[in-house]
């Protein structure tokens, strides 16, 4: 294990000549938007490359320019020099088995990540692993034509909530400006991702909403899930994204805990505003993320979960509220 950077990373992406991409499991629009940019770049550059995740992208991905070269798979059995992991903490994130074969490229924005890379590029300051990749593909004098460009965009896009979180940079808008003079027709990704569910999902945002629970005084917004909702409203469960947020458009909420039955486990979503930070209670759970977004599974008993969590998240919001001495 050793401490890099981002030269090192270029180098290494230089090296090595049949790689591995891989993401976190359950990926979102930053890891499939990371993963599609770097498979194209580097597939400019002549190597051979196989994209592998746990589960499938998201839906809403479908039509983006490669999504059908992702494998899928629990172990990787397949030939390679290096593993490529973008957006992940730990290996252990991937759920994927047999990434540590060769080489280990580690590329990743979220706190708190374990180093465990051969090549270590950890930059807690990019909004989205995108960024990220964005500047190795500079770095790699590989042309941004749009097939990359688009899939750059839709990590951007999604992972700054469209433009709304506290981790945009003017480094974001310098990267969107390439991006849009790449020719990526920006408003047609925004209505690819944003209106393109099922009308189940429209029916589940319904439903969750009626039996929202609010505590604190209104601060703090509890959302259940289940797999009876699910049939009920007749939504995918993989078209759940976004759905958290909405409890955050009234001024009075500052925090959302989303409780998910899943069989045996149950699984945590938490969102937050400014400076309330749900990523130290997700860690206390073994979980992780970012200050304003973060999540966990467990198979502690829902109601002492959600009155343990209720407390940890007021305490987030009470440190947060606290006078300045
Ligand atoms: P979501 O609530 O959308 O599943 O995840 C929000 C953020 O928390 C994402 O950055 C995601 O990678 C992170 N996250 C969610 N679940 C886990 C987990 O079990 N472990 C870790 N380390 N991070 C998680
Ligand atoms: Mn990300």
């Amino acid at each position: 294990m050793s401490l890099n950077s981002f030269t090192d990373v270029a180098r290494a992406l230089r090296k090595y000549s049949k790689v591995v991409l891989s993401s976190h499991a359950r990926p979102d629009g930053d890891s499939i938007g990371s993963q599609l940019a770097l498979g194209h770049t580097l597939r400019t550059l002549g190597k051979t490359v196989h994209i592998v995740n746990r589960d499938p992208p998201p839906p809403y991905l479908q039509t983006f320019p490669g999504i059908s070269t992702i494998e899928q798979a629990e172990t990787v059995t397949l030939d390679y020099d290096a593993a490529i992991i973008l957006e992940c903490g730990s290996l252990s994130r991937t759920e994927v088995d047999g990434l540590d074969r060769g080489a280990v490229i580690n590329i990743d924005h979220h706190a708190g990540n374990s180093m465990y890379g051969d090549y270590n590029w950890h930059d807690d300051t990019a909004a989205a692993c995108a960024e990220q990749v964005h500047d190795l593909i500079k770095e790699l004098n590989v042309p941004l034509t749009s097939e990359i460009a688009v899939n750059l965009y839709v990590g951007i896009l999604t992972d700054t909530g469209s433009f709304q979180h506290a981790n945009i940079t003017p480094r974001t808008f310098d990267i969107c400006r390439r991006i849009a003079t790449a020719g990526v027709n920006v408003a047609e990704v925004a209505a690819t991702v944003y209106q393109n569910s099922s009308i189940g999902k429209v029916r589940m945002t319904g439903a969750l909403l009626n039996q929202m629970q609010l505590c604190c005084d209104g601060r703090i917004a509890i959302l259940r899930m289940d797999d009876s909702l699910l049939q009920k409203t007749g939504c995918l469960p993989d078209d759940m994204d976004g759905l958290i947020n909405m409890p955050l458009s009234a001024k009075s909420v500052q925090a959302v805990i989303m409780v998910r039955n899943e069989n045996m486990r149950i699984r945590v979503s938490m969102r937050s505003k400014n400076n309330i930070d749900v990523r130290q209670v997700a860690i206390t759970y073994g979980g992780g993320g970012h200050r304003n977004a973060a999540g966990f599974s467990t198979t502690l008993p829902q109601q002492k979960l959600e009155s343990e969590l209720l407390k940890q998240v007021r305490q987030a919001l009470d440190l947060t509220n606290r006078p300045k001495l």
